[in-house]
């Protein structure tokens, strides 16, 4: 599928976000799903796949850290949609060994056990429903960060071996509001207080007015170490804001 991707780019290049999806939506079935952590733009994302195709595969990633008000999207989500969502946990027995060996808040030790809690409980769950995947969908967007100006609406990821859709990738935060707004959908409540990127609740705080987007994420590490590991592009880790 790889080499398709630059004909994939060419045909899809001036198409509308609900083209785009209904296209890869009815090619790949039960082999595409939308990788979503409950932010702004996965709410977005779930409710332009669902108009298309109400059964579409949506999974989210339940590192078992989660902040409350992520839960009650979750619980939103089934209610609005009248629907389930794929919902992945973390081996128990890596999360069991991981705390036992280093106590529940390893991740302010330092950068290592940091990245080794979220490979446990993010990057393990995620190549485990990546497997299942021929294409996987993604919320991020170019505005998000000066590291993600290369991104492409349709990537190859070498990484995990499958085609990635970036549906958003042209859309301002404004156009995002606008969208949930408009269409009155479930959307998580930190938002409202100051939280721009919502990731676990130990490692994700408010930002105020004028910091970076990712100010609030693991805020005790330097802005290069900021990533969780979910995102590569030519094998070095994109920044992702709900992740
Ligand atoms: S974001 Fe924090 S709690 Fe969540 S997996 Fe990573 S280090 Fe662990």
């Amino acid at each position: 599928m790889k080499d398709k991707v630059p004909d994939l780019q060419q045909q899809f290049q001036n198409s509308t976000v609900p083209e785009l999806l209904r296209f890869f939506l009815e090619k790949f079935e039960m082999r595409i799903a939308l990788a979503s952590s409950l932010g702004a733009e996965d709410q977005v994302l779930t409710d332009l796949i669902l108009k298309i195709d109400p059964g579409a595969r949506i999974f989210i990633l339940d590192t078992g850290r989660l902040p409350q008000e992520t839960y009650e999207t979750i619980a939103n989500n089934m209610a609005h949609y009248s629907r389930s969502f794929e919902i992945y946990f973390p081996q128990t027995s890596a999360v069991e060994s991981l705390v036992s060996l280093n106590g529940p808040d390893l991740f302010h030790e330092s950068i290592e056990k940091r990245h080794q809690c979220c490979t446990v409980r993010k990057v393990e769950p995620l190549q485990r429903v990546l497997n299942t995947l021929d294409v996987w969908i993604t919320g991020l967007r170019r505005e998000q960060s000066v590291t993600r100006q290369e991104i492409q609406k349709i990537e190859w990821d070498e990484t995990n071996q499958l085609l990635k859709i970036n549906p958003l990738i042209d859309w301002s935060t404004e156009q995002v509001w606008q969208y949930i707004r408009g269409n009155k959908i479930p959307y998580n409540k930190l938002h409202d207080q100051g939280y721009p990127s919502i990731g676990c609740a130990p490692c994700t705080r408010a930002v105020n007015p004028g910091e970076d987007i990712r100010a609030g994420r693991w805020w005790w590490e330097a802005p290069e170490h900021k990533e969780c590991g979910l995102h590569f592009r030519d094998g070095k880790l994109v920044r992702r804001n709900q992740s």
